[in-house]
């Protein structure tokens, strides 16, 4: 169920009567997280009137959420594990920068992981993933366009579709299981070459023989400045950020209690745990033992004069997207599977610019800015949604490749479980509870 938008934008006062903060009573909602997950939680919360607090050690969408490759991937609906994926590894991990790879030193800690990642990728689990991400996506976009219409946002919505590229027949041959298992959910695609190429995106080098077209694949000016905005609204309907680092979480039958870094304590009634890639640091303080990891990913930000990109531009063989931002145009992806301690390695952004310079021959490289980030990914591709073990503890993190495209339908699920509404979709698939 939406909120009326005109109710979402009366403020806080006329809302509600005061809240357990205002009482002196602690917080009502506490939120670990200030990355876009968590700000559309606390979003959803605050427009059924209830008071939230978001805690965050940096800020409002400083991490993983600010430089991400800015995709609404809502026909993104293939799980990573799958055979096909698994035939590749090989390849890849022989090429140090390549789309994927392993430090070896952290390749003991991450066995488990992987162990899980290959069984997710059987046919029986892979149909299953699909099915609930499938069902998952169309919430996505939903509770999405909802969202930016709410929050005056709509201007950062870019519509353009987006543009898969493949150099060879062989490598188109093998996307076309994907696009039937696409086309099975009702997503819409149409597959290109030669003039339609050069019409969607001119400047590209002849190496592409083939393409597809999704016009339904949507992208924003910018995912931190898309997430300060959505957080600005939500401060309007009462939410508060609080700037600290949660170093521990304790819950009971009565609320939650989260101990910052400096000692001091803070109570509230119900708490929802965003941490992104950090999370499972702090559901393991519940109890709860969940094999999250980190898909670092890397890339750079050139100037917006670098290149008149059309839309966003998949070299799925390489492992990257260029995207065309209001800020800049960003190149990069990548998947690192390296943990949350190792420092960023920035050979890694610097080959996938190299590579988009050769497939953009008048892309100028010059000015950029180096990023890395966390994906936090779950062995089966979906995220965890869903009640901790401990009483008034929810979870919302392990969105892997997909945290900003279902930002807000996590919002709007997170917001149903607090209330204790039924969820529009079956949370069965994304519990803790499943690994
Ligand atoms: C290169 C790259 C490209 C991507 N492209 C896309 C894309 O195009 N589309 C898409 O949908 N997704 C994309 N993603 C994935 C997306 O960025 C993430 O899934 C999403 O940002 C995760 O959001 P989050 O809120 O869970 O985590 P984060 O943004 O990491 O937020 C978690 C927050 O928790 C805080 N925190 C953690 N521990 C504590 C603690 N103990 N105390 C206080 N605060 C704490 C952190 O400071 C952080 O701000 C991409 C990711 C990468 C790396």
């Amino acid at each position: 169920m939406q909120q009326n938008s005109e109710e979402g934008r009366r403020p806080s006062s006329v809302l509600r009567a005061p809240s357990p903060r205002e009482r002196g009573e602690g917080e009502d909602i506490a939120i670990i997280g200030g990355g876009i997950i968590g700000i559309c939680a606390a979003t959803l919360l605050s427009e059924a009137g209830r008071s939230v607090t978001v805690f965050d050690r940096s800020g409002i969408c400083e991490e993983t959420s600010s430089g991400n490759a800015a995709a609404f991937a809502f026909t993104d609906v293939l799980p990573l594990a799958h055979k096909g994926m698994v035939k590749q590894l090989p390849k890849w991990l022989a090429d140090p920068l390549g789309p994927l790879t392993i430090p070896p030193a952290y390749l003991p800690k991450l066995l488990p992981w992987l162990i899980r990642f290959w069984r997710a990728g059987a046919p029986k689990h892979y149909q299953a993933s699909l099915a609930t991400q499938a069902g998952m996506m169309r919430l996505a976009e939903a509770e999405w366009m909802g969202l930016l219409d709410r929050s005056g946002t709509r201007p950062m919505l870019h519509e353009d579709g987006s543009l898969e590229l493949y150099e060879s027949e062989a490598e188109f041959r093998a996307s076309l299981s994907g696009w039937a298992a696409r086309k099975r959910f009702g997503i819409g695609f149409r597959h290109v070459e030669g003039e339609e190429i050069a019409a969607l995106q001119p400047g590209l080098a002849p190496r592409f023989v083939k393409g597809t077209f999704v016009p339904g694949w949507k992208t924003v000016a910018d995912p931190k400045l898309l997430g300060k905005a959505v957080w600005a609204y939500a401060e309007k309907l009462g939410a508060r950020f609080e700037h600290a680092r949660v170093e521990r979480i304790e819950a009971d039958a009565r609320g939650a209690t989260i101990v910052l870094a400096d000692g001091t304590r803070r109570t509230a009634k119900k708490l929802v745990i965003a941490a992104g890639a950090w999370s499972h640091l702090l559901a393991r303080n519940l109890g709860d033992r969940i094999p999250l990891e980190a898909e670092r990913g890397y890339n750079t930000t050139l100037p917006v004069s670098a290149f008149d990109v059309k839309r966003q531009l998949i070299f799925s063989g390489h492992g990257f997207v260029i995207t065309p931002l209001e800020t800049g145009v960003r190149v990069g992806g990548a998947v690192e599977l390296g943990g949350i301690d190792r420092p960023p390695n920035f050979a890694r952004s610097k080959a996938m610019l190299e590579k988009a310079k050769r497939f953009l021959p008048g892309l100028d490289p010059s000015g950029g800015r180096e990023w890395m980030g966390y994906r936090p990914s779950l062995p089966d591709s979906l995220p965890v949604i869903g009640a901790a073990r401990a009483p008034n503890v929810f979870y919302a993190f392990g969105h892997g490749h997909l945290g900003l495209t279902q930002a807000a339908a996590t919002g709007r699920l997170i917001r149903d479980l607090v209330l204790g509404q039924t969820p529009p979709i079956d949370l069965i698939p994304f519990r803790a509870q499943r690994f």
